[in-house]
């Protein structure tokens, strides 16, 4: 069973717990395929009119989305990227990605079915149903949807094949695919954040952060370093790392994962410090990334 909890992302809000849904029948079909078809109750007033599945996401909006559009290939090839490159198995659990065209319907929407949710660009909602579970992803067209959705849909994704996924991973491997394929994952904005003297890192504190309000911004930036370290140094620290994710599958409480890095670093507050400033040294000059 995983846990019903809720994570506020500082960029998105992940819900992960009991939300109702309710509506009549939607049919979705299935791109290139003639006879299969999704049934699925809708969400009033969520935008449902057109729509396009690519993989394992079911893109819906009220303006035409086509398979061929920049955003839905590049989403399509994030689904591949995370689980691909993290050793998990592709799950094929739908994942709803409603699109507004524009922030006021999008805001409308959330204050009538969510009123509790602050304002954000986006939420993943997983939602219990009497089958399992319905995912849902909410955001409006603007100049970062595409970045939103990736991070959306990481979440997403690693909910669909982990039993539990720590709050600190989950954000910072969120953090870490948000990044357009191609960039490393290199998060610029934060790599300048972290150049203030007075940083420090400690992965033990923040593996024992549990609580959503726990998750400032520094810890973001924090978790995206960690899990940057691990993919992108070593490869006896990126094993452990898969080795954990492997582990969360079936483990929802496998303990913490520094200790598992000690064959990977004599020290790993040295190697973070020597990763980041190979990362500075190669980042483009004026490169800059929103938060
Ligand atoms: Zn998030």
């Amino acid at each position: 069973m995983r846990r019903a909890r809720r994570v506020i992302c500082f960029s998105c809000w992940c819900v992960v717990g009991a939300l109702t849904l309710a509506g009549c029948n939607l049919f979705v079909p299935l791109a290139g395929t003639k006879t299969a078809k999704i049934e699925r109750q809708p969400i009033p007033g969520a935008p449902c009119k057109y729509s396009e599945r690519i993989s394992q996401f079911v893109f819906l909006s009220d303006f035409k989305i086509r398979p061929d559009d920049a955003i839905v290939k590049d989403l399509g090839r994030l689904r591949e990227q995370v689980y691909r490159e993290l050793r998990l198995p592709p799950a094929d659990t739908q994942v709803f990605v409603h699109i507004f065209a524009t922030q006021p319907e999008y805001q409308r929407f959330l204050d009538m079915r969510h009123p509790e949710l602050p304002p954000r660009r986006a939420y993943f909602i997983a939602q219990p149903t009497r089958g399992g579970e319905d995912l849902v992803v909410y955001t409006y067209m603007n100049e970062l949807t595409q970045r939103d959705l990736r991070h959306e849909l990481t979440h997403a994704m690693l909910h669909c094949v982990l039993k539990r996924v720590p709050i600190w991973l989950d954000e910072g491997l969120a953090e870490y695919f948000e990044i357009p394929a191609g960039q490393n994952g290199v998060n610029a904005k934060h790599l300048e954040d972290l150049r203030q003297p007075d940083i420090r890192f400690n992965l033990q504190k923040l593996e024992r952060l549990s609580e959503v309000q726990d998750m400032t911004p520094e810890k973001y930036r924090e978790a995206w370093a960690w899990v940057h370290l691990m993919l992108r140094s070593t490869p006896r620290a990126r094993q452990a790392l898969l080795d954990y994710l492997t582990e969360l599958r079936i483990n929802p409480e496998p303990g913490a994962l520094q200790p598992r890095l000690a064959n990977a670093f004599l020290s790993i507050e040295n190697a973070m410090q020597s990763h980041l400033a190979e990362l500075n040294r190669k980042l483009p000059r004026g490169a800059t990334a929103r938060q």
